[in-house]
């Protein structure tokens, strides 16, 4: 079984409120809170896979601390020729800007992620349109590198994917092996802890029943819930260990 190494790369922050955060009422729903901004990395001896590609130059507006995300890939050591998977969880724009910097990698989606985005309707979709950069998915379906897959899929051997829907259509969860077991890159099936570990879905969704068979898909998948990384935690600089300030090590 292939072992990987698995980091979270932060590459930008910016702090909301509680409120927009959670659903459900919340007394603390004023308060700041801060969100932080990822993608990440798995690497073995035969294979790299980067994890979601983060926000491009053109929409980093309004964050602080922002650097281009496939800078921080290449802090590790890795170039991007050398990517040969680029997983992307959903199609939100945080997490497609800088999918056309990995010249020889396959792009694993999910089917069912693409088909709403295009779809007939889409279009009249208003209250999502704007998390989508249709440049962004222009550049991955056109790169003829497409790997569209239906529900869950072994994208190498101990790594795959699995659909999980919930905060969007076709949003999908990574399981990577790892010499301590298998971790859960949730990405935005669960932004923050407090979302999973609370079982309080974040308000922008799809499907609310969704959000929760997320959380428990999760939960199974990871096996021990230690090694599950939230999508937008500040948390996960602190839960694992840190590399530099921007970079911690999973496993
Ligand atoms: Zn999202």
């Amino acid at each position: 079984m292939s072992c990987y190494r698995v980091y979270a790369l932060c590459y930008a922050r910016r702090t909301g409120r509680r409120g927009q955060n959670f659903c459900g009422y919340d007394e603390h729903w004023d308060e700041p809170h801060p969100t932080a901004y990822y993608v990440w990395l798995a690497v073995s001896d035969e294979h790299t896979v980067v994890v979601d590609t983060g926000i491009g130059p053109s929409r980093a507006d309004g964050f602080s601390d922002y650097v281009n995300p496939v800078r921080l890939v290449e802090d590790i050591g890795v170039r991007v020729g050398e990517v040969d998977r680029v997983v992307l969880t959903h199609l939100h724009y945080d997490h497609t800007g800088t999918a056309g910097s990995f010249p020889s990698a396959r792009y694993v989606l999910q089917q069912s992620e693409v088909d709403y985005w295009t779809g007939p309707w889409s279009s009249r979709i208003s209250r999502e349109q704007w998390l989508l950069d249709k440049e962004d998915l222009d550049a991955v379906l056109g790169s003829g590198r497409v790997d569209l897959v239906d529900g869950d899929a072994e994208v190498l051997p101990g790594l795959s994917v699995h659909l999980v829907g919930g905060h969007t259509a076709g949003m999908q969860v990574v399981r990577v092996a790892t010499a301590r077991g298998p971790v859960v890159l949730a990405s935005d099936a669960s932004h923050f802890y407090e979302n999973i570990e609370d079982d309080r879905p974040f308000p922008i969704l799809h499907s609310m029943p969704g959000m929760y068979a997320a959380f428990d898909r999760i939960n199974a998948l990871a096996g021990d819930p230690s090694l599950v990384v939230a999508g937008h935690d500040p948390e996960v600089l602190r839960r694992f260990p840190a590399e530099t300030e921007r970079i911690a090590r999973i496993a």
